[in-house]
């Protein structure tokens, strides 16, 4: 067997330990004679799974009872209009954040059902950093604040929690969640898809405010109103099942890790490693303001990107894959979540110290 070092943005590398835990329990979970894909998810054992998932979620994140804790599907991107119809009642205000595609895209969803407010945006500095709060103009009446907490694909990061006083704030935290302690009670709403730092795709987490449910516009489908799936444990409907447990796997990893403080000071080792290469070079470029750099993320550019065919194709040859740059912005991206070992990150920089000498 070999594995590669991935660097993908999305779905991600996951644990080597929680892998090879759901391969030895995948004939047989625990004597129960079955796969967890294969468990009616009303019976004992997954209801155990699910229950223990969130219980150990709720200690990693210090989550107050005060939130609902959802295990939903559609990713992110449902997220975008589910947020809406949700906090926002018909006409209502709401203010969004603008850093990046993701953000502008759950601005392009939300914009149509709501008097919607861009109160701060990047995009006149291309989207390289995090605006100030300074530059924040908020509405008192508006129903919430949206945010992505970390742009994945020019690899920008808030390193602050926004303050927007009784206004409920809202996050897209999809690539940065569990990678360091969040203060969740700043919060109204924080959502996150898994497939970057929690687990298979399939699976999106919701943590919600219980004041903010019960709010959903007239005729919302069951299906999109949070507090049909709060009430029910998400349980609604079929959840799902495996990608919970996956997940609930990674949340145990963690916790035996040292939990989020820990995997916090290993992911700024790692980032230290990479950011360090392209700022001592005059070969590797990356343009985000060097404090709102994403700890996640690393975008880098050659100084010719004919070049790029040849980066990759060397990177490859040592296993280290999907290092491509978004189409939108080209040049090399690194995605280094939790499960990217500073080891993985350690050959990358020497790769790219040893790319350099031969290209520069
Ligand atoms: C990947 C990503 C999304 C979209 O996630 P899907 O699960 O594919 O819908 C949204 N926001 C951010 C910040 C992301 O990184």
């Amino acid at each position: 067997m070999s594995r590669v070092l991935n660097f993908s943005a999305g779905p991600a590398v996951l644990p080597e330990e929680v892998l090879a835990q759901a391969g030895d329990e995948m004939l047989d979970w625990r004597g129960s004679g079955m796969c967890v894909m294969e468990m009616s998810h009303r019976g004992k054992e997954y209801m155990e799974i699910h229950a223990q998932a969130e219980r150990d979620l709720r200690e990693l994140l210090a989550i107050p009872s005060r939130y609902k804790v959802l295990f939903l599907q559609g990713g992110a991107s449902l997220q975008f209009g589910m947020l809406p119809i949700n906090l926002c009642p018909p006409g209502g205000k709401v203010d969004y954040v603008v850093t990046g595609e993701w953000s502008k895209k759950a601005v392009k969803e939300a914009a149509p059902l709501c008097d919607l407010h861009i109160v701060a945006s990047s995009e006149d500095r291309k989207f390289t950093c995090a605006p100030a709060q300074g530059e924040w103009r908020l509405r008192k009446d508006a129903a919430y604040v949206h945010y992505c907490s970390n742009e994945t694909i020019r690899g920008v990061e808030f390193h602050w929690v926004p303050s927007t006083g009784d206004v409920p704030l809202v996050a897209d935290a999809s690539s940065h969640i569990l990678s360091r302690p969040l203060e969740v009670s700043k919060f109204g709403l924080i959502y996150a898809g898994a497939q970057k730092n929690i687990g298979p795709a399939g699976l999106a987490i919701v943590i919600v405010r219980d004041d903010l449910l019960g709010r959903a516009r007239p005729g919302t489908p069951s299906m999109l109103d949070y507090k049909v799936h709060a009430d029910a444990d998400s349980m609604s409907n079929t959840p799902p099942t495996f990608a919970v447990y996956v997940a609930g796997l990674v949340f145990k990893w963690l916790k035996r890790l040292g939990g989020l403080s820990a995997i916090e000071q290993q992911n700024i080792e790692k980032a230290k490693l990479l950011y360090d290469v392209i700022d001592a070079s005059r070969f590797y470029h990356n343009p985000v303001d060097k404090r709102d750099r994403s700890r996640m993320n690393v975008p880098f550019t050659l100084p010719d990107e004919r070049l790029d065919e040849a980066f990759l194709k060397g990177a490859k040859e040592r296993g280290m894959i999907q290092l491509k740059g978004h189409r939108s912005v080209g040049g090399m991206r690194a995605s280094i979540y939790n499960a990217m070992p500073v080891e993985g990150v350690r050959r990358l920089a020497e790769f790219m110290r040893e790319f350099e000498n031969r290209h520069g």
